[in-house]
């Protein structure tokens, strides 16, 4: 017997739920790369991004999954042997570390725990060692996707000021732009990347990077630069060279339109939206934790993010088949050191009470079926919470 008949719902960190909008938006002939609208649409979209990373720094849209941002932001302010600081803190930040090393980046990292978030008095620390002022960037991650850990980029800014250590800050925001707070000029971020595919609800393929004056004045002298990631081949004035060559028309038309959702509903409420769903999720986890079987892979619940849950559990495979085959609800999986060691319940785009509470209640029933130890009641904790925090 399965019960998956419906729509099959991915709760996996990326590619997310796409809104029909978004999909309808891209239904429609290309426009000519010279016309008006796709000018209006171009500079429309830089702004827009400038508007999420909340800076006046120069916006730059890349035909690029994360990965491929990840690659702009190193090309564009880094020599070949510079140093850099990697802040450890699940996968993601190691792994734009590793591209930096395969360019030719010297490659230092604060050591953290996949069990945490990082911790700005140990920045500040690392950074007072370095009193040559070696390292040039430090790299972290705003939500890494792989531990679950949100890490507070507004104090780990405020720990490089109090070193009064010159290097760039960079952040990644893949697993958060559109979701929670992201201040880069409040928050002394210099450089800052995301992608179209999380938060955004729009097709993997647009990789978005900020920079501001700061970043732009040490991009001059920066020895990786390569012509399509270049920030100064697409600073000129015209439209055509914002591209580097043709433009993602249809993944634009996506990105317009779930922006335009975004702004529709507010950012204050979008913002809350994923807080009060991503607190849902913990609360059922926390009951299902009883029966000693699932943990939170973050210890320190300020330390969870509210995009991505990553629960611990050994041998998640069974539960995931079953969520899957039996049901039509798609978890995600472990990766790095969690690799076969947990699973990730997804909370970051088009999501809304339903999908989160019928994610939950899959889950649940999975468990009953599989006869896994659990606390009982982790549905109910979530709607008792979401009952008291949406007013009539
Ligand atoms: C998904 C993700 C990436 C990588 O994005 P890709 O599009 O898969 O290359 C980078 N950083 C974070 C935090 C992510 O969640």
């Amino acid at each position: 017997m399965v019960v998956r008949a419906g729509r099959e719902f991915l709760a996996i960190p990326g590619p997310t739920t796409m809104p029909d909008e978004v999909l309808r938006a891209m239904h429609r002939p290309p426009l000519d790369i010279y016309s008006k609208e796709m000018v209006q649409l171009t500079f429309g979209l830089l702004r827009d991004i400038g508007t999420l990373f909340a800076t006046k720094g120069n916006t730059y849209m890349y035909i690029a999954n994360g990965h491929g941002a990840w690659e702009a932001t190193l090309s564009n302010v880094l020599s070949r042997g510079d140093k850099i600081l990697v802040l450890e803190s699940g996968r993601f930040a190691v792994g734009w570390g590793h591209a930096a090393r395969a360019m030719g980046v010297d490659v230092q990292s604060l050591k953290g725990d996949w069990n945490r978030a990082i911790r700005p008095a140990e920045v500040e620390a690392t950074l007072r060692q370095d009193t040559k002022h070696e390292i040039k960037a430090v790299l972290a991650v705003q939500i890494d996707t792989a531990s679950g850990a949100f890490n507070d980029i507004e104090a780990i800014g405020n720990a490089i000021k109090a070193a009064g250590h010159p290097a760039l800050f960079m952040v990644d925001t893949v697993a958060s732009l559109g979701c929670m707070p992201f201040e880069m000029d409040a928050w002394g971020i210099d450089v800052a990347m995301s992608g179209s595919q999380k938060g955004l609800m729009t097709p993997p393929g647009l990789g978005y990077v900020a920079a501001n004056d700061r970043a732009r004045e040490v991009h001059k002298t920066a020895n990786l630069r390569t012509p399509y990631w270049d920030w100064t081949e697409r600073d000129g004035d015209e439209h055509y060279r914002k591209h580097s060559g043709t433009a993602p028309v249809h993944l634009m038309f996506a990105q317009r339109q779930a922006i335009d959702m975004l702004f529709d509903e507010t950012l204050v409420n979008v913002f809350q939206r994923h807080r009060l769903l991503a607190e849902a999720v913990r609360r059922a986890v926390a009951v299902w934790a009883d029966g000693g079987v699932l943990s939170f892979n973050i210890t320190e619940p300020k330390e969870r993010g509210n995009t991505v849950t990553t629960v611990k559990m050994e041998n998640p495979t069974p539960l995931l088949d079953y969520c899957r085959d039996k049901c039509g609800v798609i978890l995600g999986v472990g990766i790095g050191d969690l690799h076969g060691k947990a699973f990730r319940i997804a909370h970051m785009g088009h999501v809304n009470a339903p999908m989160i509470l019928g994610t939950l209640g899959v889950i649940e029933m999975g468990l009953q079926a599989l006869g896994i130890p659990h606390g009982k009641g982790g549905v109910t904790a979530a709607v008792n919470f979401l009952g008291e925090s949406v007013a009539p």
